[in-house]
C-alpha cells in the first residue's frame, strides 16, 4: 500500500511550525508496513486543499491529512475532502453529544461553530477524539483510502495509535508490518562503518541495511516485513551476527538509545560509580549523564575545573605541572592523568574521568585547536589517557570531546 500525507495548515508554510505530524505518521506508516511515497504540505485554502486532494489520489492507496478539523473558518479540511468527494456532511451525533456536554459542564456558552468539530463525510466511519473535540474520520471511496486527522500533536497522535491505525490495519491484506532494529556504534566514524558493510549493503533485499549519522553517532537500522515478531527474528538475528562478528567491538546497544544510557545502565547493573573533572568541556559530560533518568544510582558528580588554579587547589595537580617554562601544561597527557587520579582519590568513585583540551578558536599552551586529552582512572587499575586531535568549531569539539570520553568510559 503506497500512502501520501498532507499536512494542512498555514502556519506550516510560513514556517512558524516544524511539520512533527507529518514525521510521526510517516513512522506510523511504516510500521503498518505501508510505504509512504509523498508527502505534501497544503494552506488552509479549500481549492488548494482539493487540489492536493486530487493529486493524492492519484498516486496513492491511502490519503492521510492532519490538520483544519478544528471549529474555525480556516478549518477546512473536512469541507474539502467532502466537496472533492461529492459527499454530504453529517453530524456525527455522539461527537455533538460531547461537545455539548462539554460546554454545558463547564457553564459556557457553545457558539454555533464548535458544531463543525462533530461533522463527518456522510457514510465515513469516526475515529474518536480522545484528548479533544474534533471528530476524526476514515472513509474509502474509489478505492482510495481517506484519514483525517486533528493538527494538535496530543489529540492526533492517540487517534492514529488507538482507532486509525487499526482502520487502516483492516485495509491491508498480506502486507506485512515492518520490524526494525537498530544497532548503535560508538568509536567508529560512518565511513569506516560503511566500507567495513559496503557488500552487505550492495546486496541487501530483505532484510534491508540503512546506516544513519547524526549529530556525531552512527547507527544502522536493519529492517525486515514479517506477520510476528518471531517471524522477523529468525530474518533479522542472522544480520545482526554477521554485522556483530565484523564490528561487535564498536557496537553497545541493539536498540535506540544513547551511548550514555547505555553507560548509566551499565554501571547501574554493575553497582559502580561514576565522578567527572571537566576543564575544556565545562560541564559538558555531566550535563550529557545527568540527562539520562536514573543515573543518581551512578553518577557522584563533576568538577568544572577551568582554571589552573582549581586544577591544583581542589583536585591537587602541582603547579610546576601545570604552569612554568618547562611544564607538560594544563593540556597534557599528565595534568590528564593527574585530574583524574586526584578526583578518584577524592571521592569514593570506581571511575574519574578527565578531560581537558583546547577547544579553540585560539590556541592555548602553543598547543593546537582540537588537542584534547581524556583520562580514565579506575579504582585498581592503571590510569588510561588518550590523546585526541579533534576538528570543529568550539561547541563542536566541546562535544566531540565529551562523547570520546564516554566512548572510553564505555570500553
Ligand atoms: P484546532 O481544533 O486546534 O484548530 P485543527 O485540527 O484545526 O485543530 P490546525 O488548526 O490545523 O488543527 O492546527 C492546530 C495546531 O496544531 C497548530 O497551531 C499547531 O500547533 C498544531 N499542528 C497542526 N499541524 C501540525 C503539524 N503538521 N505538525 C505539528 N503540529 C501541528
Ligand atoms: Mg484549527
Amino acid at each position: 500500500m503506497k500512502a501520501e500525507i498532507i499536512a494542512v495548515g498555514t502556519e506550516l508554510l510560513l514556517g512558524q511550525i516544524v511539520n512533527t505530524n507529518a514525521q510521526f505518521l510517516a513512522q506510523g506508516c511504516a510500521d503498518l508496513g505501508v510505504t509512504v511515497h509523498f508527502q505534501t504540505v497544503v494552506g488552509d485554502n479549500e481549492a488548494r486543499l482539493i487540489e492536493a486532494l486530487g493529486l493524492a489520489s492519484g498516486r496513492a492507496d491511502l490519503v492521510i491529512c492532519t490538520g483544519g478539523l478544528g471549529p474555525t473558518q480556516d478549518d477546512l479540511t473536512k469541507d474539502a475532502l467532502s466537496a472533492y468527494l461529492n459527499r454530504q456532511l453529517i453530524l456525527h451525533q455522539p461527537s455533538m453529544d460531547k461537545i455539548e456536554t462539554f460546554f454545558r459542564d463547564r457553564g459556557i456558552h457553545m457558539v454555533e461553530s464548535n458544531r463543525r468539530q462533530a461533522l463527518m463525510p456522510e457514510g465515513s466511519d469516526p475515529l474518536p477524539n480522545d484528548a479533544g473535540m474534533a471528530v476524526g474520520t476514515a472513509l474509502t471511496q474509489d478505492g482510495t483510502h481517506y484519514v483525517l486527522l486533528p493538527g494538535p500533536p496530543k489529540e492526533m497522535k492517540p487517534m492514529f495509535e488507538r482507532y486509525a491505525a487499526a482502520w487502516i490495519s483492516t485495509k491491508l491484506d498480506g502486507v506485512h508490518p515492518l520490524h526494525s532494529r537498530m544497532l548503535k556504534f560508538a568509536g567508529i566514524g560512518e565511513s569506516s562503518l560503511e566500507h567495513e558493510l559496503l557488500d552487505l549493503i550492495k546486496e541487501q533485499s530483505d532484510p534491508t541495511i540503512a546506516p544513519y549519522a547524526k549529530e556525531g553517532e552512527v547507527a544502522v537500522r536493519i529492517t525486515t516485513r514479517a506477520a510476528s515478531k518471531e517471524q522477523a527474528d529468525a530474518k533479522l538475528d542472522p544480520l545482526e551476527a554477521e554485522i556483530r562478528s565484523r564490528l561487535g567491538a564498536y557496537i553497545y546497544a541493539s536498540r535506540d538509545i544513547s551511548l550514555e544510557q547505555a553507560i548509566v545502565r551499565i554501571m547501574q547493573e554493575r553497582g559502580l560509580k561514576l565522578s567527572a573533572a571537566e576543564s575544556c568541556t565545562g560541564g559538558l559530560l555531566s550535563d550529557m549523564i545527568t540527562a539520562v533518568p536514573g543515573s543518581s544510582a551512578v553518577y557522584q558528580g563533576g568538577i568544572v575545573c577551568y582554571t589552573n588554579e582549581w586544577k591544583h587547589r581542589l583536585l591537587g595537580v602541582p603547579m610546576d605541572v601545570l604552569e612554568g617554562t618547562d611544564a607538560p601544561g594544563a593540556v597534557s597527557e599528565k595534568a590528564a592523568r593527574l585530574l583524574a587520579e586526584g578526583l578518584l582519590q577524592r571521592s569514593d568513585s570506581d571511575f574519574a574521568v578527565s578531560i581537558t583540551g583546547v577547544a579553540g578558536p585560539g590556541t592555548s599552551e602553543g598547543k593546537p585547536v582540537g588537542l584534547v586529552y581524556v583520562g580514565i582512572a579506575r579504582k585498581g587499575c592503571a590510569t588510561e589517557v588518550a590523546q585526541l586531535a579533534l576538528s570543529g568549531t568550539r561547541d563542536i569539539i566541546k562535544l566531540r570531546a565529551a562523547r570520546s570520553a564516554l566512548y572510553r568510559l564505555w570500553k
